[in-house]
């Protein structure tokens, strides 16, 4: 398997969930910093510094991954920073890759349907059923099983 070096360049980035936050950000749309900030608050739930911010932003763009674009709003210039097609690959792989760890981790909190073998992570269903638990995704698998069972205990004539 080939390493792809643009994966592993983005460790030295994202040193912490702060970083990858204003990079899944970044990734839904071009924002200037102090918008970053408001959607971080709003979507993370918690406040971010500026001074973690905008060093970011210029580490980023340092590396090619973001580039930004001035507009002047009244007295002032705005930069507006958005990826790169770089970035937004850089992100993609990154995006994957942490899918994939979360997937792992996540699948083995999850139940499967003892009738359709649907992975269930929401409201299950139980029944007793010969003194064992089983799990089930709604309560027709539960029926479906339970009818399942009865015919198979049916002995052929
Ligand atoms: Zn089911």
């Amino acid at each position: 398997m080939t390493k792809d070096k643009d994966v592993e360049g983005i460790d030295e980035h994202i040193s912490d969930f702060n970083r990858f936050y204003i990079l899944t950000i970044l990734y839904q749309n071009p924002a200037h910093g102090y918008s970053i900030i408001n959607q971080f608050k709003t979507q993370v739930k918690k406040e971010i510094s500026p001074s973690l911010v905008y060093p970011f932003l210029q580490e980023l763009e340092e590396k090619g991954y973001v580039k930004h674009t001035a507009k002047m709003v009244g007295e002032k210039r705005r930069k507006t920073f958005e990826l790169t097609p770089t970035g937004r690959e850089l992100c993609n792989n990154l995006f994957k890759r942490f899918t994939e760890l979360v997937s792992t981790a996540f699948e083995t909190s999850l139940q499967t349907c003892t009738h359709c073998k649907t992975q269930i992570y929401k409201t299950v269903h139980q029944e007793t059923i010969n003194n064992t638990e089983k799990t089930f995704c709604c309560t027709h698998c539960a029926q479906a099983y339970k009818q399942k069972q009865k015919n198979n205990t049916k002995q052929p004539t």
